[in-house]
């Protein structure tokens, strides 16, 4: 066996600052492996998609620019972390494992379970640090939000890489290693249309949007095209780690007093707290991935109509702004939260399908896909979690209010372009005589209402509404309030 030595595994936490445990690894005496993998078995999970690994990879190519100034380097293995760990045992003395913890899908989860029983088999020490404040094995929530304070007021760890000592793997040793990856090449491109990774360009982002974008944030936020300029556009970056959630805090801290938006800051700094809300919220249920949060839904949208659901997938279920909304994302990664909520309720309240059917779909498409927020958002917006109250975005009043000019429709539909404003809002709504006038015809350009909007009205909304009020809801309610809820706010 070769010599002693400490790793250093890098997971959504793609950065050299702030990061706790490339830290405490730097004080140790032993010599470190900086190592991250791409997992085989996540790549099979049914929310994967190249993006995210093409925005991993490309943060990983900035970090090994930069450590490379030191003779550093993160290896990169292409393989199941069980698998990389059990071999690097077999050639090393390994002392201990520095790591973010992680809230993730249930794959990861697996891994982490499965590698802390084999790590204290193995004897070796596995060091864990906290992620943006979320707590581990916590029972309940009533102090959580001062201890959250608290983790965003610390410094920020600065890494002396001159006091790093780090390995190489020698030829031979990598050789153990998994050496033909299919996506060798595809995970080295982050096309063009996609955010671009690296804290840099996450510091480009915030920094832009404090000092001068966040003039019209919350005018523009739940608007499609203009909340891509308007809104901060972190989120991947603190998706994947490239900016910790306590450099975000101290940096809005800074601009907080020198803006006159004060208001739009406060909205900002709201969110920063939601974001972790909610994947504390998942760390403590992750079952919410699959099961409703309240069981009392359990009985409701059991079946799928793959119909629908393929209309849905594809941006063509007549209804203009849901198919922009989804053809834009697929597109680009990114879409507001207010066109993700609205597709989510087109889903389980206008077409009656179980959100497990286009949760994972979405996790696909979205480029900051935070397995955290998505499931507990996606379930608040599918009115399964019996304590929010239920909530139907109607997509003709959301196409008139958030795009009356039918800029972003136009943007995503070409297909109605040549139709004036108020027909591309709603072409169902044309004559067959003004469809002469445009030459346009509704079914074969492009498709009719796949569902009437008062489909969601009947009896839908009124056996939701029903189950919510129910005594078993309510039971559920209580011990969910009881999990994620603090005493403070639930007094209020
Ligand atoms: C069904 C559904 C799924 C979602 N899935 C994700 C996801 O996978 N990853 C993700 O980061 N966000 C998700 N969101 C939340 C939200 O839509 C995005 O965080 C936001 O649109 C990202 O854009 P931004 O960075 O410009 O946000 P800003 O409005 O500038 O907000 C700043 C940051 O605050 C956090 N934040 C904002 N809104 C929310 C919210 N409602 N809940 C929790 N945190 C929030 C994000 O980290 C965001 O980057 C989801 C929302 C819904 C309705």
């Amino acid at each position: 066996m070769e010599k002693k030595i400490n790793i250093v595994w890098f997971k959504k936490d793609l950065r050299l600052i702030d990061h706790l445990p490339l830290f405490f690894a730097t004080e140790e005496s032993l010599p470190c492996l900086l190592l991250f993998c791409f997992e085989p078995k996540i790549k099979a999970s049914p929310s994967w998609n190249i993006r995210h690994w093409q925005f991993m990879f490309q943060s990983l190519q900035i970090m090994n620019n930069e450590l490379a100034k030191w003779n550093h380097k993160i290896y990169i293995f292409y393989e199941n972390a069980t698998s990389v760990f059990q071999k690097l045992s077999t050639i090393y003395e390994i002392k201990t494992i520095f790591s973010h913890q992680e809230t993730g899908i249930a794959e990861t989860y697996e891994t982490d379970k499965y590698l802390a029983s084999f790590f204290k088999n193995q004897g070796i020490e596995w060091r864990e640090f906290q992620t943006n404040g979320i707590i581990r094995s916590l029972k309940n929530r009533d102090n959580w939000e001062v201890l959250w304070k608290q983790v965003m007021q610390k410094p920020i760890y600065g890494i002396n890489f001159s006091k790093l000592k780090t390995i190489k793997l020698s030829k031979q040793n990598k050789i153990a290693f998994n050496q033909n990856f299919d996506l060798l090449h595809e995970i080295k491109l982050l096309p063009k249309q996609f955010q671009q990774a690296g804290t840099k360009t996450g510091y480009l982002y915030l920094n832009s949007f404090l000092k001068k974008r966040v003039k019209l944030y919350m005018q523009h936020v739940s608007i499609a095209q203009k909340s891509r300029s308007s809104c901060s556009r972190i989120s991947p970056y603190l998706t994947y780690g490239n900016l910790s959630m306590r450099m975000v805090y101290q940096q809005k801290e800074i601009f907080k007093n020198d803006v006159p938006f004060k208001r739009n800051i406060n909205a900002f700094a709201s969110r920063l707290y939601w974001h972790c809300h909610f994947i504390q919220k998942f760390e403590m249920q992750e079952k919410m991935q699959f099961q409703n949060l309240n069981a009392a839904f359990n009985k409701v949208r059991t079946e799928i109509n793959h119909n629908f659901l393929n209309a849905w997938k594809n941006g063509k279920t007549g209804y203009p702004l849901v198919d922009a909304s989804m053809r834009c994302v697929k597109n680009t990664g990114y879409i507001n939260f207010r066109s993700r909520a609205m597709l989510v309720s087109f889903l389980c309240h206008h077409l009656w399908q179980p959100w497990q059917a286009g949760a994972d779909f979405l996790a696909q498409q979205f480029l900051d896909f935070e397995p955290g927020i998505h499931y507990p958002q996606f379930q608040m917006q599918a009115s399964t979690t019996g304590i929010n109250t239920i909530r139907v975005y109607n997509p003709e009043k959301q196409a008139l209010t958030k795009d009356s000019d039918a800029i972003f429709i136009k943007k995503w539909l070409p297909e109605l372009t040549k139709l004036p404003d108020q027909y591309a809002l709603l072409p169902y709504k044309m004559t067959s005589l003004e469809e002469g006038f445009y030459n346009f015809k509704l079914g074969k350009d492009y498709p009719k209402p796949i569902v009437p909007l008062s489909s969601a009205k009947k009896g839908n909304l009124k056996l939701l509404w029903e189950i919510k009020r129910s005594t078993f809801a309510k039971k559920n309610n209580k011990e969910i309030l009881a999990r994620h809820v603090s005493k403070n706010r639930k007094r209020t």
